[in-house]
């Protein structure tokens, strides 16, 4: 073997871009999140070929100082935690700080950026990890992020990229969950120069939902609204008409993020086992809500998946949560009362609440507005 030797930022950023960057989807949804962070409340993507040619994200948030907007770009540079703490308690999408870095070691990158109390703006491009292009530019606040020729600089990468068709698939797919997850933000895809997806952003979940999944769905939907004193749940379940095979249609959130755990697909189960057979599953989307300080998102470089502090909890709630919401036809309470049906909630393993958690959680749910909270039926988005 030979010597050890420290790698150079930028193998170090290709090795990180390995994980955090499977496909042009996955930039899309680090560039989105990052607007998110930054407060925006308009997020427009543009996607050529599917975003192996170009995706460019432009957002209405805080902007950055040239000075930020150079550390972005540096693997680790974050603006979201500091301390060894704040890992407990992540309010963010993002935190690891290896988003941007890895982005710019992959690709051709150009960031233009204003914070408000700037009279101008900055232009920075990034080549293989490097600054080679800065300065003032001309632009409203916020940040726009282009990406060019995503994994040109590794072939390997390059080659498990799909058609261009199943590349733009997915990144609607991705900008379609921030959609339903943020019902408060406003969404547009531009596809090959057209306009593929848009939402107001005015809060009208149920009108999204009715422009992502067509009426057919919509029509076959019960509201789900629960609320205890320490986690919140929201979100649609589908009737009988809607049971599917597989779990593609199952989405939860948490906390505003898409995330993955076999708890929720248990608890889905458990709450359906009287009205549906084995292996079909119902069309669902919750949106929880949970005081950070019980979950973990630090487990998976796309902070895809969580863990709980309680997963008991989380499992009997969301049973309640879904049981106590059939009231459509086909899906029907039972006779019974919930309680024989199903263990009272406090009954249940819970954490301990201290006043300073229901405080945290008060506020956490203020600032991402919950996704089931109206059914208007005006409509306010298009997808064409
Ligand atoms: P993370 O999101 O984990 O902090 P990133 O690499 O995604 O790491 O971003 C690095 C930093 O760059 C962020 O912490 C934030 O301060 C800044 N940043 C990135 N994108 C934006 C944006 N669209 N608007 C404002 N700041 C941004
Ligand atoms: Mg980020």
């Amino acid at each position: 073997m030979d010597k050890i030797q420290l790698l150079s930022p930028l193998v170090a950023n290709m090795i990180a871009a390995g994980e955090v960057l499977e496909r042009p989807s996955s930039a899309v949804k680090e560039l989105v999140e990052n607007s998110i962070d930054a407060g925006a409340d308009r997020i427009v993507t543009e996607i050529d070929q599917g975003g192996r040619s170009r995706i460019k994200v432009t957002d209405n948030g805080c902007g950055m100082s040239p000075e930020d907007a150079r550390n972005s770009f540096k693997r680790h540079a974050t603006s979201k935690i500091s301390k060894p703490e704040d890992l407990g308690v992540i309010s963010t999408m993002g935190f690891r700080g290896e988003a941007l870095a890895s982005i710019a070691a992959v690709s051709k990158v150009t960031m233009i950026t204003r914070t408000a109390d700037s009279l101008e703006g900055f232009e920075i491009r990034m080549e293989a990890g490097e600054s080679v292009y800065e300065n003032v530019a001309g632009c409203g606040t916020g940040t726009s992020i282009e990406i060019k020729d995503l994994f040109f600089n590794t072939p390997a990468r390059m080659k498990f990229l799909k058609s261009e068709n199943t590349e733009a698939a997915l990144i609607t797919e991705t900008i379609e969950r921030f959609i339903i997850a943020y019902p408060q933000i406003s969404f547009k895809l531009i596809k090959n120069g057209r306009e593929v997806i848009y939402s107001a952003g005015d809060n009208d979940s149920f009108s999204n939902l009715r422009n992502i999944y067509g009426k057919a769905v919509t029509d076959n939907l019960v509201k789900i609204s629960y609320e205890t004193e320490a986690v919140s749940i929201n979100g649609y379940i589908g009737n009988e008409k809607l049971l599917k095979n597989g779990r593609k249609n199952q989405m939860f959130f948490v906390n505003g993020r898409i995330v993955k755990n076999k708890i929720f697909f248990a608890a889905v189960d458990e709450a359906m086992k009287e009205k549906a057979t084995s292996g079909q599953h119902p069309f669902v989307i919750l949106d929880i809500r949970i005081d950070p300080a019980y979950t973990d998102v630090n487990v998976h470089p796309t902070k895809a998946e969580i863990k709980f502090s309680d997963d008991r909890f989380i499992f009997a709630n969301i049973v309640s949560a879904i049981s106590s919401s059939f009231t459509v036809k086909g899906m029907e309470r039972k006779e019974t009362s919930p309680e024989e049906e199903f263990e009272p909630i406090s009954f249940i393993a819970k954490p301990e609440i201290k006043e300073e958690t229901v405080a945290r959680f008060n506020i956490f749910k203020k600032k991402l507005p919950i996704t089931a909270n109206s059914t208007n039926s005006s409509r306010k988005s298009s997808k064409a």
